[in-house]
């Protein structure tokens, strides 16, 4: 053997001894704490994850049946963050992946929604206190009659509305208040987000039409109609990860919602994105319980 040879030897015996001397201690501090916990962020659109993926601190990246999950640090929380792609299907496809591999302690979806309520308008936001799917259901020449889904798991029908988690709503609330928000500029003038509770209903159709939102007004007393908060609920619920919906109003899902939507996305999905990064920050030092 040479010189050479015996020092890398030597060195490599050295690395393992120092390797195996931590193992009990790192045992330890899993043990006593636990292991740290995760919060799964998602979103729909690229747009609504953007920001977001751009702040998390030791970024990275890897893909489980071709859906990039990045994972760091985000405002001191461990995270784990993907968009979903648009509709309840590539919604719940997401979440049960980010559920199976990451096992978070919970779930925040983020992104924009019409607006049904009257009182409120694009650039406020919705937290899903109650959420239900408004195109599940039986449709006869009458109407479509909505009913609640069934859990495979248990063979028991779901609740018609899946509630946000209550804590998550606590944390919310108190987040919002220490948001520097994107002002987002109306025919109304400029406008401050509004941060409240309320029922949001999911089906995979963009409404774009003033009798719908009323019928969805008058059926489930709607404040936001989206695509996907339903389906990662449902997901959520049946698999007991306490989950969040925050919609931040891009539209008032009403004849002029598609030329509203272009106009105020981008401003409303950012919104969403900074309370959701407050939420984490919450989460990670505040004192909410
Ligand atoms: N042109 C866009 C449209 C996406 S659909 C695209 O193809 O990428 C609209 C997205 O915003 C969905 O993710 C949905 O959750 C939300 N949304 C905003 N306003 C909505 C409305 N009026 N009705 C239904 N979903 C709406």
């Amino acid at each position: 053997m040479t010189g050479r040879n015996k020092t890398e030897k030597i060195c490599g015996w050295w690395w393992l001894a120092l390797g195996l001397a931590w193992l009990p201690v790192t045992a330890a501090r899993a043990g006593a704490a636990g292991p740290e916990p995760v919060t799964a962020v998602l979103g729909a659109m690229p747009v609504e994850v953007r920001l977001l993926v751009g702040n998390i601190q030791g970024k990275h990246t890897e893909e489980h049946l071709g859906i990039k999950f990045h994972t760091g640090t985000l405002a001191g929380r461990r995270v784990v963050l993907a968009y979903t792609g648009v509709g309840k299907v590539n919604a719940a496809m997401t979440t049960t992946l980010v559920l199976d591999h990451y096992h978070p302690t919970e779930v925040l979806f983020t992104g924009v929604a019409g607006g049904i309520n009257t009182n409120r308008g694009p650039g406020d936001i919705v937290l899903g206190a109650r959420v239900a799917q408004h195109d599940f259901g039986d449709v006869s020449d009458k109407d479509v009659h909505t009913t609640p889904t069934e859990n495979p798991i248990t063979g028991k029908p779901n609740p018609l509305f899946f509630t946000g988690a209550d804590r998550l709503l606590a944390v919310a609330e108190t987040a919002a208040a220490s948001v520097k928000w994107e002002q987002l500029t109306t025919t109304r003038g400029e406008r401050t987000p509004h941060v409240r509770r309320g029922v949001i209903v999911t089906g995979d159709v963009f409404v774009a039409s003033p009798v719908k939102s009323a019928e969805l007004r008058a059926k489930f007393q709607a404040d936001a109609v989206e695509m996907e908060g339903g389906a990662v609920t449902q997901v959520c619920a049946q698999q007991g990860v306490p989950c969040l919906v925050i919609r931040s109003l891009s539209d008032r899902a009403d004849a002029t919602a598609t030329l509203d939507f272009e106009k105020f996305f981008r401003t409303a999905a950012t919104n969403s994105a900074r309370l959701t990064e407050a939420i984490l920050g919450q989460l990670a030092h505040g004192t909410a319980p």
